[in-house]
């Protein structure tokens, strides 16, 4: 099957990070955005075909949380320029007792509130302006709230269980959580 180069381009029609219908996942593999956790592969064809606007793509995702890349751009955000719509602010104890506790250093009291990217890593201001306008899904959301993005952050590996039994589970992307000064004492 062949995919025609679709007229959208990557980074302004078509966020950087959206997977698109001539990158099928490949298979489960070692990758550079996984040291030592085998991940879920995918080719890398974007602009091909369809845009897949509800699927990020597996590589671009994990690479765009663990190098500070804007999701819609695909460029490095700056400190200083790092900025979320969607992110929800949490304690440190909320998300332990989501049980997404494993990536949360050890000294970090749950009462300390934490920024809860999800699989969105922050993106430029201009980029996130310009999402909110321009993507449908984004533009219906009335819980939608530009804010800057933390100082430091932690991230922890998705899993999905393989089809194979027996194996260990596999990354198929990275959460990003920030990290402020502030607490939550209520
Ligand atoms: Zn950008």
């Amino acid at each position: 099957m062949t995919f025609p180069l679709s007229r959208l381009k990557v980074g302004i029609d078509v966020p950087w990070v959206t997977s698109w219908s001539a990158e099928p996942v490949t298979g489960v593999g070692a990758c550079l955005t996984t040291p030592g956790l085998p991940a879920v592969m995918q080719a890398s064809r974007p602009g091909y075909g369809k845009p897949n606007y509800s699927e990020n793509h597996h590589y671009r995702q994990r690479l765009s949380v663990q190098r500070m890349l804007c999701p819609m751009c695909g460029q490095p955000t700056q400190k200083g320029d790092r900025w979320t719509l969607t992110a929800k602010r949490k304690t440190a104890g909320t998300l332990r007792a989501q049980g997404l506790g494993d990536s949360i250093p050890s000294d970090l009291a749950d009462t300390r509130v934490v920024i809860d990217a999800g699989a969105i890593a922050p993106l430029h201001k201009a980029c996130a302006e310009a999402s909110a306008v321009q993507c449908p899904h984004l533009s219906a959301d009335p819980a939608l709230d530009l804010k800057t993005f933390a100082l430091r952050w932690m991230i922890s590996p998705l899993l999905v269980p393989t089809d194979q039994p027996g194996l260990p589970p596999v990354v198929a992307f990275l959460q990003l959580c920030g990290i402020t000064d502030a607490h939550d004492r209520r």
